[in-house]
């Protein structure tokens, strides 16, 4: 996506430190930082310096290296917080959750008991075995 004109993203200003942040982590083109909402103690966001709106968009070389980044944090929050569990979550377009449009990977903590809900309902009683073949063709003409 080319960002000209007056456009602002705050997850590049950020990465260029105009807006400041908690830095975790940083290198030549992978940056990250505290999220502000910690969602569990030691919630992280890891992001490519470069600009891209969502998964869909990111460079396939950037995705990997941002993904290497978040498990080693997640190993690194493990040791610091001795956490139980560990989320890592995208979220890709507003019905997704998404809200902040420069792709990002979260890093969350999990604790037993914790208040976070990261869930879905469970409708596999509903499911025929027709209709997940179905599914799944769908899904296999587009690979
Ligand atoms: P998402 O809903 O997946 O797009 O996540 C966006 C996340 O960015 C939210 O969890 C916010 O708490 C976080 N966030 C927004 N602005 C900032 C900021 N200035 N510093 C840290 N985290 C932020
Ligand atoms: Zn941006």
């Amino acid at each position: 996506m080319f960002l000209g004109g007056d456009y602002m993203c705050i997850f590049c200003e950020i990465a260029n430190k105009k807006i400041a942040s908690n830095i975790i982590y940083e290198d030549d083109s992978v940056f990250a930082f505290l999220d502000l909402s910690q969602a569990g103690k030691g919630h992280t966001l890891v992001i490519p310096k470069k600009h891209y709106t969502d998964l869909l968009e990111i460079d396939d070389a950037d995705y990997l290296h941002v993904m290497e980044v978040a498990k080693k944090i997640a190993s690194v929050l493990k040791k610091t917080f001795s956490c139980e569990g560990i989320n890592i979550l995208n979220n890709c377009g507003s019905a997704a959750g998404q809200s902040v449009f420069h792709f990002h990977v979260h890093v969350i903590p999990r604790y037993n008991n914790d208040k976070v809900t990261i869930i879905w309902e469970d409708h596999s009683d509903m499911m025929q075995k027709e209709e997940l073949l179905e599914i799944k063709e769908s899904i296999l003409k587009n690979i």
